[in-house]
């Protein structure tokens, strides 16, 4: 028998996560993927599935029938969303003003849609007035996909107003919600949205792996019209429904079944919180951690109106090693914030209060370990 001397359990270093996500866990959460395993046809399970799908419906303020967790990370929840609404030929008016916006282009034509590219600044929110010109000189289109929180350039788009205009031309509205659900406002039913995708990792603060989606039934008609089947098995919503539905449930995929006890456990907590309650706190540490990067004299990429509470866009300083900076964040402080992706690469660094991250004690840590590195 071989052994490996060498190689012991995992234990991973203490760290503070203040970047675009994953974010900080809490300890109930963490206690609740350490709960004995049951079988995912347990009738047990069932039931907590059906109590995960109601909370869902309240994070999402929505009333929607298919709100499930897809069993995937939010890439997944995205592929859900565009493999059952988008067949070969759906023109789909796709937003574009960061790198997630760019992602719902690939998925687009890896439909075989035809899509119609908006773009906006990198630090812009989606411009609603470029969204009805293009509707105006495309008749037929479909869905009309936006990122509502862009994690890539901490920009918050006007999700109302975009559906507003796409239900006017009796478009479906596909939108990114991975960063916003839990975290700043979002009103599903209210705003009218479609289809919707998020993921467990960002203000849920859960383990990264799970999506949570929801359609409208207006999306579920739709995906019920299709020609054709969708090309994927794994995503296609007309299967995963059966296993998603308390009375008919049948082996479609086997669950993350601790996974989604964290999710369930993630979700009491938003509900004891105030889903309303959980945005102000995401606002007031915002507040605070805006106040305290003026006092180093940082500020932020987008502006004021446009700015997402839980995850900070700000500017590096002229002469700064960005890399560095977070580098010895990370080694001597045990924090970790993001770096600029794409285009904005060495230009900004990316903090996130995130869910159970957005707290007084991670705000005060950030700025004055910030400062000790920026040498203030
Ligand atoms: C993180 C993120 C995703 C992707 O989620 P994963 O869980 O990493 O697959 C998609 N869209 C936005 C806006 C995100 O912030």
């Amino acid at each position: 028998m071989t052994k490996s001397a060498a190689i012991h359990s995992f234990e991973p270093p203490r760290r503070t996560l203040m970047g675009p996500g994953p974010s900080d866990i809490h300890p109930r959460v963490l206690a609740a993927l350490a709960r004995p395993i049951i079988g995912h046809l347990d009738p047990a399970f069932v039931e907590m599935m059906e109590e995960l799908k109601s909370l869902l419906r309240l994070a999402f303020l929505t009333q929607n029938e298919l709100t499930f967790p897809v069993s995937g990370p939010g890439s997944v929840g995205m592929e859900t969303c565009f493999v059952n609404l988008v067949e070969p030929g759906d023109k789909v008016i796709v937003c574009v003003n960061g790198l997630f916006g760019t992602r719902m282009v690939d998925n687009v034509r890896r439909c075989r849609g035809e899509p119609i590219v908006i773009e906006d600044a990198w630090g812009e929110p989606v411009d609603p007035n470029k969204v009805e010109d293009a509707l105006k000189h495309h008749p037929g289109v479909k869905v009309v996909a936006f990122v509502h929180a862009e994690t890539s350039t901490g920009v918050v788009s006007d999700a109302k107003t975009l559906a507003e205009i796409a239900k006017r031309q009796g478009a479906l509205t596909l939108v990114d919600a991975v960063t916003s659900l839990g975290g700043s406002e979002l009103r599903v039913d209210d705003w009218g949205l479609d289809a919707v995708y998020s993921g467990s990792q960002k203000c849920l603060s859960c383990v990264p792996g799970l999506s949570p989606v929801t359609f409208s039934p207006l999306a579920v008609e739709s995906v019920k019209k299709r020609k054709h089947p969708g090309q994927s098995w794994f995503m296609d919503l007309t299967l995963v429904l059966g296993y998603w539905s308390a009375g008919r449930r049948t082996y479609h995929h086997t669950a993350p079944i601790n996974a989604l006890y964290a999710l369930h456990e993630a979700l009491v907590l938003l509900a004891e919180e105030g889903v309303e309650q959980s945005w102000q706190r995401h606002r007031a540490m915002h507040e605070r951690l805006k106040a305290g990067l003026e006092r180093l004299g940082l500020d932020f990429l987008p502006a004021a109106p446009y700015r997402l509470p839980q995850l900070n866009a700000v500017r590096v300083p002229a002469g700064v090693d960005e890399a560095e900076v977070r580098r010895r964040l990370l080694t001597e402080y045990d924090l970790e914030i993001g770096a600029g992706m794409g285009q904005l690469a060495g230009k900004i660094w990316r903090i996130g209060l995130m869910g159970y991250g957005a707290r007084t004690e991670n705000v005060e840590r950030c700025l004055s370990a910030l400062a000790a590195v920026l040498g203030h």
